[in-house]
């Protein structure tokens, strides 16, 4: 069910895209630790106990208990860590505005571009002739400028001000579950920027396996109930995940 919503439109905004999202590490057994956490508020044990004694069936349901009724702080014991490449800084500076996310990014100040520059066209520029020659000729001028200023002696965190929102980058980003589920509810949305949102729906597809009950409904909105767009809804709604026992 999930495949079939992350699939294919991750995989229609990113054709011809050079974006390459891993799952580098997550906490182990996600749901086990969480569950670990949330119960530990009325055991008589510890978390540590806790963590090996409790059967699955207790387990799902203390996941369920939190979920439903939005007690959702326990999803922050459990967190992923995703290396990004072949995104552009337009991208990364819409990631950055998601505060309880930790990030660390290639730098423009140390990172010199000496050799071919690589930029990220929209498919929508890259589809039109006329637009993909001004999109061509303008990220080349700007980076035959950004060189002239390195050759003259300026250093590249002054050069780097020529660069465009276009320029390639790197971006390693960790997140709790509960920040990576507001994320995705966010990007994943149809009114979402095409490249961010298919970069969330790729993170939603690593990310769903390692724990699949508290990801069953994860993504926009409209996955769950009405869409929260109110005036501005795409008017295109996913199709509704499946219930939880
Ligand atoms: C479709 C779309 C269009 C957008 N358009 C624009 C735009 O035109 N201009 C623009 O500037 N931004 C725009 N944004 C970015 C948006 O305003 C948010 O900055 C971004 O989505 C991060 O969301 P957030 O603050 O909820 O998330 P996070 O920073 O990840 O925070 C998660 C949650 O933690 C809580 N929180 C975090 N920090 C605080 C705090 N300081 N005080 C209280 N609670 C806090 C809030 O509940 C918040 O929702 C857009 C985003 C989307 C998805």
């Amino acid at each position: 069910m999930l495949a079939s919503f992350v699939f294919g439109a991750a995989d229609a905004a990113l054709e011809g895209h050079s974006m390459d999202v891993v799952l580098l590490y997550h906490t182990p057994d996600p749901e086990r630790a969480v569950a670990a956490a949330a119960r530990l508020c009325y055991a008589p044990v510890g978390a540590a106990e806790l963590l090996e004694s409790m059967s699955d069936e207790a387990v799902a349901k203390v996941l369920k208990i939190i979920i439903t009724s939005g007690h959702l702080s326990a999803l922050e014991h459990a967190s992923y860590t995703f290396a990004i490449d072949g995104v552009s800084r337009a991208l990364t500076h819409q990631l950055v505005r998601h505060r309880l996310a930790s990030y660390n990014q290639q730098s423009q100040r140390y990172v010199r571009y000496d050799g071919e520059p690589a930029f990220i066209e929209p498919p929508v520029v890259a589809a039109d002739a006329a637009a993909h020659e001004i999109f061509v000729s303008a990220t080349e001028a700007a980076f035959a400028a950004y060189k002239q200023l390195l050759d003259a002696g300026i250093p590249a965190e002054d050069a780097r001000y020529l660069l465009p929102n276009a320029m390639e980058t790197k971006i390693v980003v960790s997140m709790n579950i509960r920040e990576l589920l507001h994320f995705l509810e966010l990007r994943c949305c149809k009114r979402a920027q095409w490249e961010i949102r298919a970069l969330a729906l790729r993170m939603l597809e690593l990310v769903e396996p390692t724990a699949p009950y508290i990801f069953l409904d994860a993504g926009a909105s409209c996955r769950r109930g009405p869409c929260r767009e109110g005036k501005m809804t795409c008017g295109d709604p996913y199709p509704k995940a499946p219930k939880r026992d």
